[in-house]
């Protein structure tokens, strides 16, 4: 670990999940002095904290590793195609050992503030533990789902069980057999969680306000030959990955929805419905995202086979979801879930009929009865995206405050960076291609484009970089640009901002978070950038009057 001596740092970098900690290895390689502060006790970020059962990857497990060294690759082996929590967690301490990266660490670290210093061109940040660290560069590997939402219910404090938002999920074992068990929120966190503590507790109720659509995940353990052959294809998998544009290997199917009889479309959905993972999402007809009339004939198929699964046509009425078809956001994937509500120890209460109204001492009240429980698992999401940024007091320069700015929604240069806000980037920020991509295969394009940026400053001496008023205006418009053909712009999810446990975000007014173009275009829109000597970006560089370093210098813009 850095010595907490040491206050000056040419580089932050926050958060020390999937993007801190490939970024701190790219750092490292430069010889960057550079340090990592995460608020947990630990590195993995998202798979630090998610230790709730059933917590996994939904995109296949060997193309969420990374892909910058072969011997990590061939070192590797994945034991289930789509790995639960604790094996991720072990895969990113094995990476952070082999690459001897966790001397650059530093936990229990959280950042409350980051003011840009104008005169002195430097970046100062308060910790929680007190220290005022001081930067050229901070670099935000934040995450995108990274400030749980637990709700704001009435007598939360009163409750005498346990109760936790599945983010802080206990690290010891929890004692669920026999236990009564609440869950609110069946988003994917929910169903995951749902289907694997089912038949482990004594008697499970769901609060379900709305239903998600969702399908089956289809996992399985990777063999030893199984493994062998994806290592020998790992050229191949992420070339796939880079050409499809969610980041996975799934490609949509190219015919066209309309082009295809009845038959054939189900022949392929049936085909999608049993395979692995985001199959079903993303290798169907590409329509299924831009026309209403396509995407509900396919809710309709999906609406079927759950009917299918649960035994009570009632039960199963609630499941389906009418406010949104299926798609229009992120798909939770499942093992079982649908199953769970056949079970006698099951109950499934709609809370859009009959909404909690308080939490008891004993459990919750609904505006039909009142609830006994020994646990509430509280499965409401996340302050997706912008969350993490506002949690921190940032202000750029003339002391004008990140979470002002964003209020009503962001707007960045590339999802990288923010004008009046310089040196400050965003290798996974909001409006940028890893926002809704495969995490790791966009996090690699942004740290990627980052460290070159900071690569191209060294070797022009610029030791300022500010993105111009007119290239954010042009990048945000392009980036609402594409919500406008995508039936999700439509949904109300993280994806356009909606969360109704924080203030501002509830009515579902759109926010445009994510980049919608699909990875091949966002690759292809960044190196342009960089292709044209980072046009878009005025580069500046400290002049020392007086010679004597970091205080004394003066800021000069450089024409180019
Ligand atoms: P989410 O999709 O936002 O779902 C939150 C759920 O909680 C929704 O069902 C929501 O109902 C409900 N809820 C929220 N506040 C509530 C309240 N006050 N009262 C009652 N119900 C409330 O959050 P999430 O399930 O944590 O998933 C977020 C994202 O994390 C996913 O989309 C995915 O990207 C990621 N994730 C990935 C995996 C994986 O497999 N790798 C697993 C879990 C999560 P409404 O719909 O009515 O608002």
């Amino acid at each position: 670990m850095p010595a907490k001596s040491q206050s000056h740092y040419e580089v932050i970098v926050i958060g020390a999940g999937v993007a801190g900690i490939y970024q701190i290895k790219l750092l490292s390689d430069l010889g960057i002095d550079a340090t990592v502060l995460d608020a947990a006790g630990d590195l993995g970020g998202t798979w630090y904290w998610n230790r709730y059962p059933g917590s996994r990857f939904d995109s296949e497990s060997y193309t969420y590793g990374y892909s910058f060294s072969k011997e990590l690759l061939n070192e590797w082996h994945w034991k289930e195609r789509f790995s639960s929590q604790p094996e991720n967690r072990r895969y990113l301490n094995y990476v952070a050992d082999k690459f001897d990266l966790r001397k650059y660490m530093q936990f229990n670290c959280k950042v409350e503030s980051a003011h840009f210093d104008e005169t002195n061109d430097l970046w100062r940040l308060r910790i929680n533990d007190g220290r005022e660290l001081t930067c050229h560069f901070v670099i935000m590997a934040v995450g995108l789902l990274s400030i749980p939402t637990p709700p704001r219910f009435k007598g939360m404090d009163k409750f005498k069980g346990r109760s936790f938002h599945t983010f802080y999920w206990p690290h010891e074992p929890v004692e669920l057999a026999g236990k009564r068990v609440a869950v609110i929120g069946t988003g994917a966190t929910g169903i995951q969680v749902i289907a694997e503590i089912a038949d482990k507790v004594g008697d499970l109720t769901v609060f379900q306000r709305r239903p998600n659509w969702s399908a089956p995940l289809n996992n399985g353990p990777i063999s030893n030959v199984e493994m062998a052959d994806i290592r020998a294809r790992y050229d191949e998998i992420f070339k796939t990955c880079a050409r499809t544009p969610g980041g996975f290997e799934h490609e949509p199917d190219r015919r066209g929805f309309y082009e295809t009889s009845r038959e054939e479309r189900v022949a392929l959905w049936d085909k999608l419905y049993d395979s692995p993972g985001f199959a079903i999402w993303l290798r169907n007809f590409r329509e299924i995202f831009t026309d209403e009339k396509a995407n509900a004939e396919f809710s309709t198929y999906i609406a079927d086979r759950i009917r299918r699964r649960v035994k009570d046509p009632a039960v199963a009425e609630k499941l389906i979801p009418r406010d949104h078809g299926f798609g229009v956001q992120r798909v939770p994937m499942e093992t079982h879930y649908f199953e769970a509500y056949n079970r006698d120890n099951v109950h499934l209460v709609d809370i859009s009929e009959t909404p909690i109204v308080e939490v008891t001492e004993t459990g919750l009240r609904t505006t039909q009865r009142d609830y006994e429980f020994d646990i509430i698992v509280y499965a409401t999401g996340f302050d997706a995206i912008t969350g993490a940024f506002d949690h921190i007091d940032i202000q750029g320069v003339d002391g004008v405050k990140l979470r002002d700015q964003w209020s009503e929604g962001p707007s960045t240069f590339l999802g990288m960076m923010v004008h009046g806000f310089p040196n400050f980037l965003m290798p996974s920020g909001p409006q940028s291609g890893s926002a809704s991509t495969n995490y790791p295969r966009g996090i690699e394009t942004g740290v990627n484009w980052c460290t070159n940026l900071l690569k191209y400053m060294r070797k022009h001496g610029y030791t300022r970089a500010d993105a111009t008023l007119g290239a954010q205006e042009r990048w945000a418009a392009h980036v609402k640009e594409m919500y406008s053909a995508m039936l999700m712009r439509k949904a109300k999810s993280w994806f356009t901002g909606y969360n109704s446990n924080v203030p501002g975000h509830e009515h579902g007014k759109i926010r445009y978070l994510v980049y919608n173009g699909g990875s091949p275009k966002y690759v292809s829109k960044i190196r342009e950038v960089a292709d044209k000597d980072y046009a878009g970006i005025v580069f500046g560089r400290r002049s020392s009057r007086s010679g004597k370093g970091v205080g004394g210098e003066h800021f000069e813009e450089v024409a180019r």
